[in-house]
């Protein structure tokens, strides 16, 4: 048995930071990771897949030039080897800088393998048993594989298996239409596939406001990406051609016969394998593990950061799980993740960029609201660029003039929605956005005009 002062189950986007932390403040760690250091985001996530959307943009982009005066003596043609080694390298980079720093840290000790719980204090990794009065579990998400009827007969890729592919399949299938379904979806559209988005409700991204889906709809059509909503009862199988995915019980041609099919139907937390029954650790119905405003678990010494959390779902706030648990434990702090602004991204072309809530959550507060809407026509920048698809939007209390959320659609929207982040987070009235004197030409420089233009509801 070996003893340590600190115990972190998972290499993913809070565990490696966290660990730094005990470390530079002299407590010895045990690290435990049983497969890629980074996680998902780094390995099979948001940097692969934001590597391929770049590749996705240049593509697009390259075929787009006549729009933009250049000529091209050859239509673009995509290296799809070339393509997927440059998502390659970039995962490799940082999945090796990870394990790396882990490594070469003071105090601290990896142990590559499966940790489970033997008891609330006690962690079994390979032959070796840990025991520490802190345990960390950092594990993640994998990809939600459905009972849908089929399902085990055929082949079909996920959001890891997708990043191993060598070819750009004829006919990619993408069973739903949500923001990872999307993001892949677009770019092998780019890449050259047909593609096929099937999604059970009746209509995409379905958490988002009905005019942000339905212009992200529109978005993806003009691309040529053939989209079935309201597909409630999707069945799987083998076919001459590839798959079978029969998408619709109603209307519209019965099924889409794809070269391949990506399923993209959501995400579960790497509890299932964890023996949390062993430490007596509590989980909600779907195995996301219950934890306090400080990501304690209902165990004393216990905490879980990140996605099996339940709590957020991204890399920025797996890594403030991070920053308020090391806040509370080292620096006397007493932060709560209900604190935490939300904010987040879906990296489609043009990207839609996020904060807050949407214009139908802040409806059902039943507080007085003041909104405000401007197409991507009417910002310069997109002008400019010829990326003139989507919208902005901004939803304000029109009691207290603290904005209730936002959604930028359109070019730089990604980048541009943090000058809303910073404001809601600050919570301080939306005049003093209105007020500051953004840099000419942005996307970000409309956002005063936007909310100069407010209009009761
Ligand atoms: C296709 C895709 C695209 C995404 N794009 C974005 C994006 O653009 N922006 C964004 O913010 N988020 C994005 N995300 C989400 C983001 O990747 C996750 O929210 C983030 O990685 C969660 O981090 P985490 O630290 O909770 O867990 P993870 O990154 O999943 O890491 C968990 C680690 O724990 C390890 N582990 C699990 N169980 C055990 C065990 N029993 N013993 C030892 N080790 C274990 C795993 O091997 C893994 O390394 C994307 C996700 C996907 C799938």
């Amino acid at each position: 048995m070996t003893r340590v002062d600190a115990i972190i189950i998972g290499a993913g986007q809070a565990g490696p930071s966290l660990a730094r932390r005990l470390s530079a403040a002299g407590m010895t760690v045990a690290f435990i990771e049983r497969k890629l250091f980074g996680g998902t985001c780094v390995n099979t996530g948001c940097m692969p897949t934001k590597t391929l959307v770049a590749s996705a943009y240049a593509a697009h982009l390259a075929g787009r030039s006549a729009d933009f005066g250049i000529e091209l003596s050859a239509p673009p043609r995509i290296d799809i080897t070339r393509v997927m080694a440059r998502a390659h390298t970039v995962t490799l980079n940082a999945r090796s800088g990870v394990e790396r720093s882990l490594r070469e840290l003071k105090n601290c000790t990896v142990f590559q393998g499966h940790a489970a719980f033997e008891s609330p204090d006690t962690v079994r990794v390979a032959d070796e048993r840990l025991t520490s009065p802190r345990i960390f579990i950092n594990v993640g998400g994998r990809a939600n594989v459905p009972p849908l009827p089929g399902v085990d007969t055929v082949r079909y890729l996920t959001n890891s298996t997708l990043l191993e592919i060598d070819h750009v399949p004829r006919h990619l299938v993408v069973v739903g239409g949500s923001y990872i379904g999307l993001e892949f979806g677009q770019m092998f559209r780019r890449f050259g596939s047909e593609v096929t988005i099937v999604e059970m409700s009746p209509r995409l991204i379905s958490r988002e406001d009905e005019d942000v889906s339905a212009a992200v709809r529109t978005i993806l059509e003009n691309e040529g990406i053939h989209v079935r909503t309201s597909a409630e009862c999707i069945r799987l199988a083998s076919h001459a051609n590839g798959v079978a995915v029969s998408v619709d019980c109603t209307s519209g041609p019965p099924e889409a016969i794809g070269s391949d099919v990506l399923l993209a139907v959501g995400r579960r937390p790497n509890t299932d394998d964890l023996g949390l029954d062993k430490a007596g650790i509590a989980t909600d119905a779907r195995g996301y593990i219950t934890v306090d405003e400080g990501l304690a678990t209902n165990v004393p010494g216990i905490w879980a950061l990140g996605d099996c959390n339940g709590r957020g779902a991204f890399t920025h706030t797996a890594y403030n799980d991070y920053e308020i648990v090391a806040a509370n434990l080292l620096d006397g702090e007493s932060r709560k993740v209900s604190d935490r602004v939300s904010g987040y991204a879906l990296y489609i072309d043009p990207p839609l960029g996020r904060v807050g809530m949407t214009e139908s959550q802040a409806r059902a507060t039943g507080r007085p609201l003041l909104i405000s809407t401007r197409p991507m026509t009417r910002v310069g920048r997109a002008v400019e660029k010829g990326e003139t698809q989507g919208f902005m939007k901004a939803i304000v209390d029109a009691e207290t003039h603290r904005i209730l959320g936002a959604s930028i659609l359109g070019t730089g929207g990604d980048e541009a929605i943090h000058a809303v982040l910073n404001i809601v987070s600050a919570g301080v009235p939306y005049e003093v956005l209105q007020r500051a004197v953004p840099i000419h030409p942005t996307v970000s420089e409309l956002l005063p005009t936007l909310l100069g233009d407010l209009k009761p509801v």
